[in-house]
């Protein structure tokens, strides 16, 4: 069984959250089960590797593209479209050809399938979603499976830049690609795949109802025969306070986490008693900051410090950066990325603290697991499906939640946390606790691989 994953991202060529960790590191776990896995992808800068071959795409006239291959990977080569600062944009906005560069990436994949033989097409998120509708239009007899990683980017243009797609307008209707008068490469995907998937089972549900469906809901429930949600995983031989090599010093248990706390807050000169919370995360809506921002300066008033590390949108970037003025000697605000930093942050915080509005899976929480930081979590998405409300008396569960998107119900769970903190023997065990969850890719790579046989039977 070969399968090809296409995706804007994947590790360790390119990488701007989660999905890139997702699409290089499940073909790996898929190659142990026995499936033949590749990567296709965007080049985004020279690299030295072997170039295979030229196509000749149509895109506005004819377009020369190159494809170079490194080991399992292709990576799609046309300098005058990727080879750029970021991937999608700037903190200023997205880049205003992304319709032109994604169509075109997706009529390089078809090019290439001329090419080189694949049995199951994996594709990923808006970037990739024009493929499924080009592959069953040009009646290729390649399955099509399509993964969504989070419904609210879905690569909507205006229906000026249909004819970039150099597809017929039959497709431009409500049964199509039409979507309130613009294009969806998004619902392109859902449409024409195969089979869908989301990255978590609660996802998959909660995208099929108005509130996070961002209107494709009805969409979805018309397709949900073939929607399916499998928990990603993440990669042990990376998160591993055991073996990593970023930290500290390397821990499993309490004490060695200690020393990284240790370690940490004297960086920080912070003060080593407090409780720390970390939090690792793109820097946008989504991810909470606009309760967090609200609730910051009750937060102080709990008597936590804080450390944060991302980047993203400018408005909150801004205020935290205030706030670390105000709170000195409490609050480290880390606008960048940074995969050391990252690392020491999951493993010298005592609790990781994810307040999303909605989390397709959410990576930052099973990593924090992996490393005795206690997660404090929105109880949406893949949130609700990795983590537990901890139980004092039974010492069940395995971190904290809130159930109503707001400042006060995260608060309230932060001061809940807060006193099971002051009982150390209580909090030793708990953070004990969260080092046993296993969330690795090993169940979640035979989940991929049945779906894919069900395809092919
Ligand atoms: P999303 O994919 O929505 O951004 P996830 O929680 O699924 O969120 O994945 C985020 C991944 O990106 C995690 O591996 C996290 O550690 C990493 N990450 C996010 N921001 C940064 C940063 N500024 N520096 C280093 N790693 C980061």
């Amino acid at each position: 069984m070969k399968v090809a994953f296409v995706a804007s991202e994947a590790v360790p060529y390119a990488k701007t959250g989660g999905l890139a960790d997702v699409t290089g590191t499940l073909p790996v776990y898929l190659r142990d089960l026995g499936v033949e896995t590749s990567i296709i992808m965007p080049m985004y800068k020279m690299i030295d590797v072997q170039k295979i071959m030229e196509l000749k795409v149509e895109l506005n006239g004819t377009v020369k593209v190159e494809v170079f291959k490194d080991k399992n990977t292709y990576l799609i080569s046309c300098p005058d479209y990727f080879f750029r600062e970021g991937l999608y944009g700037t903190p200023k906005g997205d880049y205003p050809d992304n319709c032109e560069r994604f169509a075109l990436f997706a009529k390089s994949v078809l090019g290439l399938l001329e090419k080189v033989e694949f049995d199951i097409v994996h594709c990923h998120d808006w970037q990739t979603g024009l493929i499924p509708l080009l592959a069953r239009r040009a009646n290729i007899k390649t399955k099509t499976v399509f993964t969504i990683h989070n419904l609210g980017y879905q690569g909507r243009f205006p229906k000026e830049k249909f004819p970039v797609l150099g597809i017929e307008w039959d497709y431009f209707n409500v049964e199509g690609v039409e979507f309130y008068g613009d294009i969806n490469f998004l619902k392109a995907g859902i449409l024409y795949s195969d089979i869908v998937t989301t990255v978590s089972p609660t996802y998959a549900q909660e995208i099929q109802t108005a509130e996070h469906g961002f209107g494709l809901d009805g969409v979805l429930k018309k397709f949900k025969h073939k929607v399916y949600g499998i928990l990603n995983g993440i990669d042990y031989s990376i998160w591993n306070p055991e073996i990593d090599p970023l930290i500290y010093e390397n821990y499993l248990d309490y004490e060695g986490k200690q020393k990284n706390k240790f370690e940490l807050t004297n960086e920080c000169v912070f003060d080593f008693n407090k409780p720390l919370i970390g939090m690792v995360s793109r820097i946008a809506g989504q991810k909470g900051f606009d309760i967090l921002t609200k609730a910051f300066d009750d937060i102080m008033t709990l008597n936590y410090n804080f450390i944060l590390l991302g980047f993203g949108e400018e408005q909150y970037c801004e205020k935290l950066l205030e706030f670390a003025h105000i709170y000195q000697g409490r609050i480290a605000i880390n606008i960048k990325f940074d995969e050391t930093l990252a690392h020491r942050i999951y493993a010298g915080s005592d609790f990781f603290l994810m307040p999303s509005s909605y989390e397709p899976c959410g990576l930052g929480q099973m990593i924090s697991l992996k490393y005795g930081t206690v997660p404090i979590v929105h109880k949406t998405g893949g949130l609700a499906d990795t983590v537990i409300q901890f139980d004092p008396a039974g010492t069940t569960g395995n971190g904290f939640l809130f159930e109503s998107y707001s400042a006060d119900s995260m608060v309230k769970a932060l001061s809940h946390a807060y006193s099971v903190y002051q009982n150390r023997d209580v909090f030793r065990r708990l953070s004990e606790n969260c080092m046993k969850f296993d969330f690795s890719w090993g169940r979640s790579a035979e989940k991929y691989k049945d779906i894919y046989k069900e395809l092919l039977t």
